[in-house]
């Protein structure tokens, strides 16, 4: 079988370029790096890998810009991670997070660590001075080395609000997404959840060009709506998408009707969309290629849709590795259809 190496001619590294949220993008990120570097193929082993990273989460707590995705993005790929709750760093201690409840400083809700501290002292110093989000995630990552360029997909500030219908009399109130996720746990329904800012943002320098030079585009299991949704709404994105001569592929978030960790079904519900791979597929449907699902998962009804049924739980760093190589098969397919055709 030819793979999609082949489209560069023999050796030539493959460019992969990845939309990324936090937690999930993260780990499938770990295995798709891991596959390369097992490859036997000398182009997937020399593969160069893009991440468009989602900061639609991006809050700012005590003076500081935190960019959770980004985050653990770079942690889990350069090995900071706190591999139990798949954010934030190993070894992590709370000393700072203790001496503000002290001073009654909240938000008690959202846990900041002694080390993360340091990257969002390091973020905020250097925005203060000028430096844009790209800039500051280059100067991280110079530390962490994740073995990817990660690009911010917007160096402007966009912000996921999401209005809650939980006020006196069912009126609305508006909160910052962190607030409904992580204090509410999306227990309380959002009516609307929107990307403040998105509209009018840029994309961050490389990021169309990652897309549109790519021989591969992979959408990792990240969240559709407050993740890969946010990215797709950064002016241009979409369109480079549908543009791109790679193939774009993506791997189901959903699972048998359920998100595998976290509330996305809450995400969907709030934008009308069922909670199942097919119809998640659909939120993508004008520039999707290649559709991995699980095992028992309805396939989407679109013809041109090439979907193949693969075990989509990242249970482990093989497993997801598994996972990252068969999205890499599919896109390869799609790529040899497509020049046959
Ligand atoms: P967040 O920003 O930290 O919420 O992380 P992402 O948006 O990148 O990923 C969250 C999504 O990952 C959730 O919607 C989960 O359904 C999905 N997810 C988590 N673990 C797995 C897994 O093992 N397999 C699959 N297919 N999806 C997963
Ligand atoms: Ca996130």
């Amino acid at each position: 079988m030819s793979t999609v190496s082949d489209v560069n001619g023999p050796g030539r590294p493959l460019r992969i370029t990845a939309l990324a949220g936090g937690v999930g993008g993260a780990r499938f990120l770990r295995g798709l790096l891991a596959h390369l570097a097992a490859s036997p193929d000398p182009a997937r082993r020399e593969a160069v890998v893009t991440v468009v990273g989602n900061t639609a989460d991006d809050v700012t707590f005590h003076g500081l810009r935190i960019s959770p995705d980004l985050d653990s993005v770079m942690y889990t790929l350069g090995g900071g991670i706190d591999e139990e709750r798949g954010w934030g760093r190993a070894q992590e201690t709370s000393g700072v997070a203790a001496e503000l409840a002290a001073y009654g400083a909240g938000p008690s809700w959202f846990t900041l660590g002694d080390k993360d501290i340091a990257t969002h002292l390091v973020r905020t110093r250097m925005l203060a001075e000028g430096a844009t989000l790209s800039e500051v995630t280059a100067h991280l990552c110079e530390r962490w080395r994740p073995g990817v360029r990660l690009l911010p997909m917007t160096d402007d500030v966009v912000q996921t609000h999401v209005d809650l219908a939980d006020g006196p009399g069912g009126a609305l109130r508006r909160v910052h997404f962190q607030e409904w996720w992580v204090r509410l746990h999306a227990a309380v329904p959002a009516v609307r959840i929107e990307a403040v800012g998105a509209a009018a943002a840029t994309p961050a320098p490389g990021v169309l060009d990652a897309l549109g030079g790519a021989d591969v585009v992979v959408l990792p299991p990240s969240n559709p709506v407050v993740s890969i949704g946010t990215v797709l709404q950064v002016p241009g994105v979409r369109q480079a998408l549908v543009e791109t001569a790679a193939p774009v592929v993506g791997v189901s978030p959903v699972i048998a009707g359920a998100p595998v960790r976290g509330m996305a079904d809450a995400c969907l519900s709030a934008i009308g969309v069922p909670t199942t791979a097919a119809a998640v597929a659909g939120l993508y449907a004008d520039f999707l290629d290649g559709w991995l699902i699980a095992e028992g998962d309805e396939a989407p009804d679109r013809p041109g849709l090439a979907v193949r049924r693969r075990p989509l739980l990242m249970s482990s760093p093989a497993a997801t590795a598994d996972l990252a190589g068969a999205a890499l098969d599919l896109a390869g397919e799609i790529t040899d259809r497509e020049r046959a055709a």
